[in-house]
Formats: structure tokens, sequence, C-alpha cells
């Protein structure tokens, strides 16, 4: 049986800079590897600069985003129509098309169709804080995970049969990467609760502790990672990628190797799995 691999995420960028190198690895190993993107990443900060030949942010975010896809060897994306919600608190919250502000029960409908057509063995999604608790992210973890059983539910009615798949992880960060970040910001005498580029990532909020059940390594597939960020140039790509971030990551143990918590089937404890497959 073919194997298919589907990670179901909010912006473009969130791809790359979070599990890219798993799927990266997938592809390389001739999986089919598909991503549903739900918005066009329209709230993010751009410099002026990178606007140029561009109508709008969305614009320039798809194309930074096909460019990602490309340089990683997956599909081409699936686009959900909804626009990015912005950080908790920012008025872009309030937009009517904000993915937060539609139904639950709507978006996973969408995904849970893509599942049907897609038909993918592994789901892959954000962890229930959304990585950094972007609102955004938070909310794709918790459709992925309804529409991973609405897909596989004979009483949801759509166009195609149902399908069930048979694995759901979410990725994690590395809290100690988290720690370690924070000291250092503290060191520095910088503020860990206004962390990126666009200065909205509370680091301290991070530091929630999930069980680890898949550690992929994609030290082969490391500089494929960094050439899908450097797509994301509006989003600071380049500079995550080189320098002292790069040698920092590295430091950190960050070994290029992505954390997966393991939704379905129940885990089984104190085994590390290496393959999402397996
Ligand atoms: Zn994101």
């Amino acid at each position: 049986m073919k194997k298919v691999l589907l990670s179901v995420l909010a912006h473009p960028d969130d791809e790359s800079f979070g599990m890219g190198g798993t799927l990266a690895k997938y592809a390389a190993q001739g999986v089919d590897v598909h991503l549903i993107c739900a918005t066009r990443g329209e709230a993010g900060e751009v410099d002026p600069e990178y606007l140029e030949g561009f109508s709008s942010i969305a614009e320039l975010r798809e194309q930074e985003l096909s460019c990602a896809v490309e340089q990683l060897g997956i599909k081409p994306v699936h686009l959900l129509s909804y626009r990015d919600s912005g950080m908790t608190g920012s008025r872009d919250n309030e937009n009517p098309r904000a993915l937060m502000n539609a139904p639950l029960e709507q978006v996973a409908g969408e995904i849970a169709e893509y599942i049907r057509k897609i038909k993918p063995q592994v789901v892959l999604t954000f962890d229930p804080i959304g990585g950094y608790r972007h609102p955004d992210h938070i909310f794709i973890h918790q459709a992925a995970t309804r529409a991973f059983s609405l897909a596989g539910d004979a009483d949801f009615k759509s166009e195609s049969p149902a399908f069930q798949p048979t694995r759901l992880f979410y990725h994690t960060i590395p809290k100690y990467f988290v720690r370690f970040n924070v000291g250092l910001l503290k060191l520095l005498g910088k503020d860990p609760t206004k962390y990126g580029r666009n200065k909205d990532i509370d680091l301290t909020q991070m530091v929630v502790e999930f069980p680890i059940h898949a550690r992929i390594n994609y030290n082969k597939e490391k500089d494929i990672k960094a050439a899908a960020a450097r797509c994301h140039a509006s989003q600071g790509g380049a500079r995550l990628t080189r320098g002292f971030m790069k040698v920092l990551a590295w430091l950190l143990g960050a070994r290029f190797a992505d954390q997966f918590m393991q939704a379905v089937p129940e885990p089984s404890p104190l085994i590390i799995k290496k393959d999402l497959f397996s």
C-alpha cells in the first residue's frame, strides 16, 4: 500500500519553521506527503521591500509557501480560505473571516473531506498549545483532531466515502530548548515574553511538558529544511538558518530531530518511535 502522510497547519511558514525536516524526510523516501494550510498568513508583519511585485501580504506569502513546498519535495499545498487571526489581542482577531471565528465543525468538515480524498495513514498537526499558543495553531489542532475521527465516521456525509487514518501525532517543541532560550534572553537583558519577529511570542508560556512518543531524525534533510525556511524570507526565514541561531540550535540539541506526541492509537509508554508509520 502506498504510504501517505498529511500535515494540517495554519500559516505559510508553519511547515518549514516547524516539522519541515520530517516532511522532507518522508517525501525523500517516496511517501506522498500532503499539506493543508488553513490561511495565507495575512496577519504576518512584512517589510515593504518584500512586497514589491505583490498586491498583498497574502499573495506574497502564498508564493513563499509554494517555494517552500517545492523545496521540501511534497505535493502542492491544499489551501483553505480562512484568514490569519493574528496573535491573541491583535485587531486581526476581529475579522469575521479570521480562522478563530469560524465554526470548528465547519473547518473540521473541510479537513475531513481532504482526508477522505487523500487517504493518509498518518496525520500530523500542532500540539494542544499550538507550539507557542497562537490562536490559529490551537484552532487547527482542535479541527484536525476532530477531522481525524470525522473522516472515518459513516454518519459524516460528504462527496467521498469514509476513510479512517490510523495514526495521529502532535508536533511538539523540545522544552529544554525553550527553557534555555528564556534564560539566555534574560541574560541578554531581553524580554522572553516578547520574542520573535513580531514580538508576539511569550516563551515563558511555552514550557508545557507533553510526552514524546516519536522522534524523527532528519539529519540527512537538514539542508532541504533550511532551503525551505529561506523561501519565507519575509518572515525572517534566512536569519533562522544561519550564523549564531544555527550554532545555538545545534548546541541545544535540537539536533535535526522533530518530536511528536502520539494521540491515536493509544501509545505504548517507554518506546520512542523512530518512524511515524511503524
Ligand atoms: Zn503559524
